[in-house]
């Protein structure tokens, strides 16, 4: 059996080139104006930095703008909310990426909640994820979109399947969970007092894994047939889950490196055109729903 492999790297490229030409038609309509990602990193975390460049690489790409924002590591609550406040009134910024996690002293969740619905393109505010849970217009967490614009364009049915969720954080598991649900899937959401996970995945037609740990999803687990999304990202080539031993019997999988990861970064963007988009044509908050 031949698995489809869930390309994010090919599929990544074709969005790009067709963000190319969003953000040009923006340009030519504003008389020079460009979409503006502010991304903001606080500390001095290698990998976050790290994110931070290939988000920025991406704007550059697709002729974006980008605004950096960098803040010492001893950066209090209310220095980084106030740093948000102002990029919530800057008219040029269109989206504000405020990159996770933030040192241990920080509020993260009230920093993330104060950025405006408006400009919350990395989908992480509680108010953006409620709308989105209740199918109201709101841009979604970028991973989940991401993985949601793989499903679609590979055409995976979604509907009616079982989905087992490994992993239930704010800013992946808990979304990507709501969006297939709003897919109508049926759908576990599985944690660390989860019971029986082994059975739990082995029942799924649609397995993601995002918890974190390398390859603690086991090939044995997953059913024969089964579509598998790996958003794990650790050091050299391997995911969350034990995926080479399961690659001839699947039915679709996401490759790791070139999956998961390159479609979290084109949504951020896209997302951040879409804002551009609206804010050019003059029309209100709501974005179009990623699902
Ligand atoms: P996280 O905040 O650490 O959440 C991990 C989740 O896994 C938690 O909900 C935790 O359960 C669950 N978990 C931990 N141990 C478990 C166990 N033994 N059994 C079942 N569940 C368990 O991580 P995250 O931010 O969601 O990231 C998850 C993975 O995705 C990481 O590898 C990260 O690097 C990757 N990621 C990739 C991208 C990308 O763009 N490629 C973006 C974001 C994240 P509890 O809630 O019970 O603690």
């Amino acid at each position: 059996m031949t698995a489809t492999v869930l390309d994010g790297r090919k599929l990544s490229g074709q969005i790009e080139r067709e963000l190319k030409q969003r953000v040009a038609r923006i340009r030519a309509s504003t008389g020079g104006r460009i979409p503006v990602l502010a991304t903001i990193l606080v500390g001095d975390d290698p990998a976050s930095a790290t994110y931070v460049r290939m988000k920025r690489n991406a704007c550059e790409r697709v002729g974006m703008g980008s605004l950096r924002v960098l803040l010492p590591e001893e950066t209090t609550t209310d220095e980084l909310l106030a740093e948000i406040d102002r990029l919530n009134a800057d008219p040029r910024v269109h989206g504000i990426l405020l990159q996770h996690p933030v040192p241990a002293q920080i509020h993260e969740r009230a920093c993330f909640d104060r950025i405006s619905t408006r400009k919350d393109v990395d989908g992480v505010t509680a108010h953006g994820f409620g709308l989105m849970a209740m199918g109201a217009p709101a841009y979604g967490a970028a991973t989940p979109a991401g993985i949601m614009k793989l499903l679609k364009h590979y055409r995976v049915p979604l509907e009616g399947r079982t989905a087992a969720v490994v992993g239930r954080s704010p800013i992946l598991g808990k979304p990507m969970a709501m969006m297939l649900l709003n897919a109508n899937a049926t759908v576990t959401i599985c944690h660390s007092r989860t019971r029986d996970l082994p059975g739990i995945v082995r029942a799924a037609d649609i397995v993601v894994g995002a918890v974190g740990r390398r390859e603690f999803i086991r090939a044995d687990w997953i059913a024969d047939n089964a579509v598998v999304i790996d958003a794990g990202y650790h050091p050299g080539p391997v995911g969350d889950v034990e995926l080479s031993a399961v690659v001839h019997r699947c039915a679709a999988y996401t490759p790791v490196p070139g999956g998961v990861g390159p479609m979290t970064i084109v949504t951020l963007i896209a997302q951040t055109v879409e804002s551009a988009e609206r804010d050019a044509a003059g029309s209100g908050p709501a974005p179009a729903n990623e699902r």
